[in-house]
């Protein structure tokens, strides 16, 4: 068994509090036991002879970041649907796009895609993936023969790299209320009875693997109705494993399950019992003020996706909203389009900024009728990295108890060039550019050192040759 081993670095955060090892101070560092769990923070002195001492002097130490919500084949077409089509409605040129990658993946191809994501991610301090993971069928729309197949690959992709993964695994069973079947999902539909048996056998295949977890993942109100939404809620509260689903993100699916249900989306789910704290929406745009009461009071989750919601041209996240009531936001990188969760933690409260001419919208600490006075540095890292664990059933804070999942950043980067433990969290969040990061280690293991991943050249290689294919398919 290897022992014990204490991460020494200059600065860092754990629990939400900031320190920093002056040279008049202890070296205090983290602790991280021989299976990788956090064990507190501990001195150079107060450790046994048997504790491996890993100086990390010039770096500062963070809690390690949430992706709550990430498509990884999508990668495949970033940059190649930003165009404007005819008609003007450019969420369908990047929707058919993203139709046309789905298509394209063989099983090889998503695992060497899903790596080349999984390493980006990585690379951006991102310890844990919730791959909300919606291809299951062969490209003719038959079921291969393992009807997990696609998802097995995902997951191998992200034990590859190192990266802990949450496999939500995703139901899509139509086109919507009253719509044909679509050619470009034949890839996504299952019945509701093959995708719970396959979600089943998929949850007791990993039920006992080290940092792979599944969850339930109803893709949206349009996909699943109602009766089938209960039941896949059901089942991931009887097996305790989170609830995740699309909802709100345009105003055109609120219109569509107001004349099928007579109901907005959350105003339906809510009345039918599938907001909890196991549950997760991912958007959450446009929500009546309502909605959000209804979401704040089930203690459940809202993933927020600004990078994307940007891109897409979605709107914007009333965050504040969500923050005056203490609903747990977290944060995805969804489409792809970035791969960097502070930008998203920052563009939270951008978005706000912009829309009302104003600044500090998110700090709690100049509220006195919101439910938390946090400072605005540490409330978007805590949204970045613990709200992000919980929303995928994990805990990721650096307590003791915790896996030590972390990164950690080069504090003579320019981007954070004399940051102290004070402006620590604010600095990450508001300024700290992602090559600026060094260590990333999942559950006390190490995958990224000193910027480097053993497989990086391996990996990028393989990506580049299902790209090119794809773009000789496509063009
Ligand atoms: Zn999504």
């Amino acid at each position: 068994m290897p022992p014990p081993t204490l991460y020494l670095p200059q600065m860092l955060i754990a629990e939400g509090q900031a320190h920093e090892n002056r040279p008049a101070n202890e070296n205090m560092g983290l602790l991280v036991d021989a299976r990788g769990f956090v064990s507190g923070l501990a001195t150079k002195d107060a450790v046994g002879p048997e504790t491996r001492v890993v100086n990390l002097h010039g770096r500062a130490l963070l809690p390690g970041l949430a992706n709550a919500h990430s498509h990884t084949f999508q990668r495949l077409f970033r940059g190649r649907a930003e165009g404007r089509a005819a008609g003007g409605d450019t969420f369908w040129t990047w929707r058919e796009q993203m139709y046309r990658a789905a298509g394209f993946v063989s099983p090889e191809d998503l695992y060497d895609v899903a790596r080349a994501t999984f390493l980006e991610m990585v690379c951006a301090g991102i310890t844990a993936v919730g791959e909300f993971h919606y291809l299951h069928r062969d490209s003719a729309g038959d079921a291969y023969s393992e009807p997990n197949l696609l998802s097995y690959e995902v997951i191998a992709a992200a034990q590859s790299v190192g990266l802990r993964i949450c496999l939500l695994r995703t139901g899509y069973f139509r086109a919507g209320f009253e719509r044909e079947p679509h050619p470009g999902q034949r890839r996504f539909y299952e019945t509701p009875d093959e995708y719970l048996r396959n979600l089943e056998h998929l949850a007791d295949a990993y039920a006992d693997v080290e940092n792979v977890t599944v969850g339930a993942a109803p893709h949206s109100i349009r996909a699943v109705p109602l009766d089938e939404m209960k039941r896949i809620a059901e089942f991931a509260r009887s097996r305790r494993i989170p609830l995740h689903m699309h909802i709100s993100e345009q105003v055109g699916e609120n219109a569509a399950c107001a004349a099928e249900y007579g109901a907005t989306p959350v105003e339906l789910i809510a009345e039918h019992g599938i907001l909890s704290p196991a549950t997760t929406l991912i958007h959450a745009i446009h929500l009546t003020e309502f909605e959000f009461a209804k979401v704040a009071s089930e203690k459940t989750t809202i993933c927020s996706c600004p990078t994307t919601e940007r891109n897409l041209g979605d709107g914007i996240f009333p965050a504040e909203t969500a923050a005056r009531l203490g609903i747990p936001v977290a944060f995805g990188t969804d489409s792809q389009a970035q791969i960097d969760i502070l930008e998203d933690a920052r563009q939270l409260e951008y978005h706000l900024r912009l829309r009302d001419q104003q600044r500090g919208i998110l700090d709690a600490s100049a509220r006195s009728d919101w439910a938390s006075r946090e400072p605005i540095g540490s409330m978007l890292l805590s949204a970045a990295t613990s709200n992000g664990y919980a929303s995928l059933g994990l805990r990721g804070a650096l307590a003791a108890g915790e896996p030590a999942d972390f990164f950690t950043v080069d504090l003579n980067d320019l981007s954070i060039l004399g940051v102290d433990a004070e402006s620590l969290a604010a600095q990450a969040v508001f300024s700290l550019a992602k090559t600026a990061v060094r260590e990333v280690a999942v559950q006390g293991r190490l995958i990224l050192e000193d910027g480097q991943h053993i497989d990086s050249d391996e990996i990028r290689a393989r990506y580049g040759k299902v790209q090119r294919r794809y773009q000789d398919a496509t063009n």
